[in-house]
């Protein structure tokens, strides 16, 4: 069963065969995919010196605010804003047999840590 639907990109009508057929083209599903993400897309085109860096743990997208060549210091203690994994508590279980399960372990300790400095940071003057 065909439909004729609207494409979500370029607005020309056209036959979609499934609901989930949202564009008239392939073109038009990466122009979508592109719009959806242009922010991250042209941060990175502007400043090619920020790398983006998928997060080995959870697998998340992120863009380094530095750049890891000249501050490798900040890329150690980089963190995924997802899951607060830090390279470096990547690097120091990475050759460990569980290192993943290791990881995990730790940062749940981390984010019980994270979450109370959260709470008493307002009280507390450094
Ligand atoms: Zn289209
Ligand atoms: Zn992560």
């Amino acid at each position: 069963m065909t439909k004729e639907r609207l494409c979500q990109t370029c607005g020309k009508p056209y036959q979609s065969k499934k609901i989930t057929h949202l564009f008239c083209s392939r073109r038009c599903f990466k122009r979508s995919y592109y719009l959806r993400n242009r922010a991250i897309i042209l941060e990175e085109r502007r400043n090619p010196k920020r790398p983006l860096k998928t997060c080995l743990v959870c697998g998340t997208l992120c863009l380094l605010p530095f750049d890891p060549i000249t501050n490798p210091r900040a890329y150690n203690d980089w963190q995924c804003h997802n899951c607060r994994a830090t390279n470096d508590l990547i690097w120091r279980w990475q050759n460990s047999p569980n290192s993943f399960q290791v990881i995990m372990q730790e940062l749940r300790t981390v984010q019980v840590v994270f979450s109370f400095s959260a709470t008493y940071i307002t009280k507390t003057p450094y």
